[in-house]
């Protein structure tokens, strides 16, 4: 007979307690903020939860403040960086006008 391997849940710990419903949120959440993920800024696969909603990479050393379980606001620090990217390329063209 063909045995199921089951995922390991990070809701083991509960037992039989508090429900299926809720535990498979809480484990889906779990499953979300443990491990890494991608930074923002250098886009490389190296950051972790330091505590709710504060985020470190360790690849180039930035800490910065997210969502509590996930990092979020990819849209902001994306525009952020954009607008950045824009204002060094102005003034990049500007010193090249000046000589
Ligand atoms: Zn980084």
């Amino acid at each position: 007979m063909a045995v199921k391997k089951r995922k390991k849940s990070s809701t083991k710990r509960f037992g039989a307690r508090y429900g299926r419903r809720l535990k498979e949120k809480v484990a889906e959440i779990e499953a979300g903020h443990r491990g890494r993920h991608k930074c923002p800024y250098c886009s490389k696969k190296n950051v972790k939860r330091l505590a709710a909603g504060i985020w470190f990479c360790k690849s180039c050393r930035v800490k910065f403040a997210g969502r509590a379980y996930s990092i979020g606001k990819k849209k902001a620090v994306k525009e952020e960086n954009d607008k950045i990217i824009k204002q060094e390329d102005t003034s990049q063209n500007n010193k090249e006008d000046k000589k």
